[in-house]
Order: C-alpha cells, then sequence, then structure tokens
C-alpha cells in the first residue's frame, strides 16, 4: 500500500464538488494554480501543549499541508482530523502504470478535499527496476515506493509554500512498511523527515516541526497502532463518513501474475515502452522466443484493451472463419514466429474439433496476409505460460 494506504484508475476529469465547501474538493493538475482554489480558514481558539502557550502567529496565519491521499479510510479519516484543526489541507495521489488515481479521486469528492493527481511514471519505475530496500511479496519495492511519494510531496509542499505533510499510516499496520523503524526510515530518507506527520500515531512517535512550531496541537492527535480498524472506523462514524473502499488492491505490483510477466519483461526487454507495461494488464502471455511472446485476449474486454493498444509494427491475427480471440505478436516477428502465433490464435478459437488446419487472418500495419495452420495444442502451451 501507499503511505497511508496511498493507492489510486482512470484519469479522471477536473470536477467541481456541489455544496457549502465552494471551490475545496476540485481536482487539479500538475501547472493548476492551486493556492488560489484553496479557501483559507483561520485557526480558532488558541490551544495549549502542557504549559506553553502557542504563539499568536500560529494562531493568525492559515497553517496549510498535504495529505498523501490513497482515498482509503486511514486516509481520509486523518485528513478530517487535522482539518479540525483549522488547517488547509490539498490532497495528493500519484498514478503510474501500475495504479491509478480512482480511489482517491472518489474520496476526495466524497470529502470534498481539493485533490492533485502527479503523474510519476518515469520516477516510479525507476524505483521499482533497481529498489534500495527491496521487493514486497511480488514486485512491490513499497518502502522505496513509500520514500520517493513523501519526498515529491516534500518537493511540492515547499514549492507551494505548505507547512508540512501527513499521511494516514498507522504505526504497526504492516510489519514491515510500517514498522517504527521503517516509517522513520522512509521519512528521513525523503529528505522531510522533521515535517512529515502521522497524524493517526503522532503521539506515540516523535514530535515533528509542525507540532513544536504550535502549527499543529500534539494534543489533539492520536495513538493509534496495530493491525485493527475499530478506531479509524469509529472516527469515520463521527465525521459522517459511511463509505469507504477495501484498505486491499489497487497496485498491479502487489499481484503475484502481473509481477511473473513484469519480470519477464525487465530480463528480456530492458528497451521496454509504457506500453509494453500496460499490455501486460491483458489477456494471456505466452513466451514463443526469447524476444517473442502471444498475447492472447481471454474475454470481450481484453479484446478491446489489446486492439487499442496495437501499434504499426504489431502483428495482429484472428480466426478468420470462426470466432476466436485477438492475439498479438508485439514488435512482429520473422515468418516462422508469425506461424506459431497463428497456430496459438487457432488453439484458442472456435474452430471445431478435428478441423484440422485454419485460416488465420494476420494484420501487419496495412498489410493484410491469410496463413493456413493447425491449432497448436493448449496442453503443451501451459508450460510457456508468462
Ligand atoms: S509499491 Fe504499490 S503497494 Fe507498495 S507502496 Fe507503492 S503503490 Fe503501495
Amino acid at each position: 500500500m501507499r503511505p497511508g494506504g496511498i493507492h489510486p484508475p482512470a484519469d479522471p476529469a477536473p470536477f467541481t464538488l456541489p455544496g457549502n465547501r465552494g471551490p475545496a474538493g476540485r481536482i487539479a493538475y500538475e501547472g493548476d494554480n492551486l493556492p488560489r482554489i484553496i479557501r483559507r480558514r483561520r485557526r480558532g481558539t488558541p490551544h495549549t501543549k502542557g504549559s506553553i502557550a502557542l504563539s499568536e502567529a500560529a494562531t493568525t496565519t492559515p497553517v496549510r499541508a498535504i495529505s498523501l491521499f490513497s482515498g482509503g479510510l486511514d486516509s481520509i479519516v486523518s485528513v478530517k482530523l487535522i482539518e479540525e484543526q483549522g488547517i488547509d489541507v490539498t490532497g495528493l495521489t500519484f498514478r503510474t502504470p501500475f495504479f491509478d488515481a480512482g480511489k482517491a479521486h472518489a474520496a476526495a469528492g466524497m470529502i470534498g478535499l481539493p485533490l492533485l493527481v502527479l503523474d510519476i511514471t518515469t520516477e516510479h519505475l525507476a524505483v521499482v527496476r533497481a529498489p534500495r530496500y527491496g521487493y514486497g511479496k511480488n514486485m512491490n519495492p513499497c518502502i522505496d515506493c513509500h520514500t520517493l511519494m513523501l519526498r515529491i510531496a516534500g518537493k511540492k509542499m515547499e514549492e507551494m509554500g505548505y507547512d508540512f505533510v501527513f499521511t494516514g499510516e498507522v504505526l504497526g499496520q504492516r510489519p514491515m512498511s510500517q514498522s517504527r523503524q521503517m516509517l522513520h526510515v522512509v521519512a528521513k530518507n525523503s529528505g522531510y523527515a522533521d515535517r512529515v506527520l502521522r497524524p493517526l500515531s503522532a503521539r506515540l512517535l516523535p514530535e515533528t516541526q509542525p507540532e513544536r512550531e504550535g502549527k499543529v496541537d500534539r494534543e489533539r492527535l492520536l495513538d493509534i497502532s496495530g493491525r485493527g480498524r475499530k478506531r479509524q472506523m469509529e472516527l469515520a462514524g463521527r465525521y459522517g463518513i459511511t463509505e469507504y473502499s477495501n484498505p486491499a488492491g489497487g497496485c498491479l505490483l502487489t499481484d503475484p501474475m502481473f509481477s511473473r510477466r513484469l519480470r519477464d519483461l525487465f530480463a528480456r526487454h530492458p528497451d521496454f515502452t509504457t506500453r509494453d507495461l500496460e499490455l501486460l494488464r491483458s489477456g494471456r502471455h505466452i513466451r514463443i522466443g526469447e524476444r517473442h511472446k502471444v498475447i492472447v485476449g481471454r474475454n470481450r474486454q481484453d479484446n478491446q484493451s489489446l486492439e487499442s493498444l496495437i501499434e504499426e509494427q504489431d502483428a495482429v491475427f484472428q480466426m478468420r472463419d470462426f470466432p476466436g480471440p485477438l492475439c498479438m505478436l508485439p514488435g512482429g516477428g520473422p515468418d516462422e514466429i508469425c506461424r506459431s502465433a497463428a497456430a496459438i490464435c487457432a488453439a484458442y478459437g472456435d474452430a471445431p474439433k478435428g478441423a484440422g488446419e485454419v485460416t488465420v487472418k494476420c494484420r501487419r500495419g496495412r498489410a493484410t496476409t491469410f496463413l493456413r495452420v493447425c491449432p497448436a495444442d493448449r496442453g503443451q502451451l501451459q508450460g510457456k505460460m508468462i
């Protein structure tokens, strides 16, 4: 998971929420003039922390914070907790070929949070290819991914003149990435250790700069730890939030099948493109040579998504006389490879058993040819699945 359960589908269109928060809740993209759309709020009654009265400046200057926002329960309640202190909060979420901003977009709309969506494909891919702290169970480099997200959030905070960054992370919620040590390591490696606040567990963690400066009242932050979500659910109830998504899911890097395909891509096609990453999401992938694989659509949705990703140099196969899947040989290949791909296409088509040779149409750019092939043996193809 991303910090606070950070996880984002589809490119959301900018919109303005109805209700009494005016322009807050708008989704903004890089380049938008965010400060203009954020409502300024004054802090309420001065608080005291122990015997130290908070400074006058802290009570009159608007405090602004960036929430690393996944749209999950923890990130939602942490935003509410900080907003409750009269602090202006802007959500920040990310998209890459491995996850998108859909969940964060929906949740931000629900709670009226201004949301900034950044595409971090290039930086994130560098981390996925060579993570300093290694991978989780699959190809998910969560420690390095959290660090990267916090570093980007910290830079945005500085650029936009905000006061601190916070996440919905909970101490001990995940054995590795949210252990006390890892929370510290991630914040430190981001370069913004002292300005990263975890409101849900803050009272169990060292005091941070915004707390010392009186911009946040530590006494009003929480001491939640562990995997349970009872207290977060109670909080959500208190804030009138009844809908929130399941914490799991959202990142393809945690999916075993996707991870296997990604490893294969890294090993055999180091010059891959973003399109190659997108192809990993659809169909069956069958390796037919060191440099060649066939992708077979499993259903209409797969066929449509493969069709939408076809490029000029690809070879695309379909049965001529029977219904069947759309199959793709990314980048094309020599004749014998195309014949193997056509035989695979026939194997997953609806030709009657014992039909013998069938005709498979092969498109490449504007050229179309027809190949007569015997369907491949599906049992043997199992061993070649990626
Ligand atoms: S790698 Fe995926 S699961 Fe891990 S923190 Fe990043 S987005 Fe979340």
